[in-house]
């Protein structure tokens, strides 16, 4: 397969570039650094890539490169790219949100609209479905985003779906919940929570630890999009890709802890607008769908995880 993974040189883009060039496969990688987290990061992500003679990197906003030329010949998109986070969404961070998340996925797709592409696979997230009205969550809840990141996640989905009804581009949304691994962005909960374990800092934790998240170790997440890449399904296809269970903050503290060798120390701080009390989702339809169930337990990618702080003592 030729592949364009969008946002490559981040956490989820940069595994899956690595897979599918292990997996024989040619790709081309767009990124254009965005400055939310260290760039040198995101370089890191990409060494052992960018010395592999079947990969190709695009430095570039996705809203101005000449997207016509660096989808030519390709089969499938991956399209990993977005502004990332709940917090910096609200007020003047919006516009990047909406210009990373929306403009780019539109203009993107109208390129695949006139392409040979066979099938895009987006990034969707778990933050299209809010607080939700039940769990674990089906794809059929009605939506209700809680920040302006799940509303723009939701806007990109939204245009995935009607590009596939008007014109039938071969769109499959896959609804991530909460990744976890290697490469983690340092904005997030884990990232902070085994750093502090590691270094012996205390972790801000928002709220009283009893929200419950569904993680879904990175390498699961990259199956899924390459089962996505390949499935019989229609265009406009939706799919949860989540870890199969959920798991309170406070017992995810504990469990980091045991695996680091040290009791995490806890900064306790108010809950912050536009986080969710619970995520959850049914993973039935990805597995009839797309032939695709998570693997890997938590304590397992946990490890990983430790595994990877520790080699790399990564700078923020
Ligand atoms: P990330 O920030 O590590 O990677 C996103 C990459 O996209 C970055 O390298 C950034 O430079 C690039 N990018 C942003 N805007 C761009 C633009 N306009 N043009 C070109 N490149 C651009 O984020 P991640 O955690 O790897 O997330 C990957 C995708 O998965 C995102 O779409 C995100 O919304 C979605 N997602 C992630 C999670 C999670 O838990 N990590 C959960 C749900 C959904």
């Amino acid at each position: 397969m030729r592949a364009l993974v969008t946002g490559a040189a981040g956490f989820v883009g940069s595994t899956l570039v690595d897979r599918l060039l292990e997996l024989g496969h040619h790709v081309v990688g767009v990124d254009a650094f965005t400055p939310y987290y260290g760039e040198q990061r995101k370089r890191d992500n990409l060494a052992e890539a960018s010395a592999h003679p079947n990969f190709g990197l695009v430095e570039g906003d996705l809203c101005e490169i000449e997207l016509g030329r660096v989808l030519d010949g390709a089969d499938v998109v991956f399209h990993q790219a977005a502004q990332p986070g709940v917090r910096l969404s609200w007020s003047q961070g919006f516009e990047q949100y909406v210009h990373d998340n929306v403009v780019a996925t539109q203009r993107l797709l109208e390129f695949v609209k006139d392409s040979s592409v066979e099938r895009v696979v987006y990034a969707s997230s778990s933050s299209v479905y809010g607080n939700a009205a039940a769990y674990p969550t089906t794809e059929d809840t009605l939506p209700a985003p809680h920040s302006p990141y799940g509303v723009t996640k939701l806007a990109a989905e939204h245009l995935c779906g009607l590009y596939a009804a008007n014109y039938g581009v071969p769109t499959v949304s896959l609804r991530y919940f909460t990744v976890y691994g290697p490469r983690q962005r340092p904005d997030m909960a884990t990232h902070r929570l085994v750093s502090a374990a590691l270094t012996g800092t205390s972790f801000p934790l928002y709220g009283d630890g009893s929200h419950l998240r569904d993680f879904t170790f990175v390498d699961d997440i990259v199956d899924a999009n390459i089962a996505a890449a390949t499935a019989d399904v229609p265009p406009g296809t939706v799919c949860n890709a989540a870890g199969g269970g959920e798991v309170s903050m406070a017992d995810l503290i504990a469990l980091v802890g045991e695996l680091a060798g040290r009791e995490v120390a806890i900064e306790r701080l108010p809950e912050q607008p536009g986080d969710v009390k619970r995520t959850g989702g049914t993973i039935e339809r990805a597995a009839r769908l797309l032939s695709w169930s998570p693997k890997t337990p938590l304590e397992k990618g946990l490890r990983a995880q430790v595994d990877w702080h520790a080699a790399e003592s990564p700078t923020p």
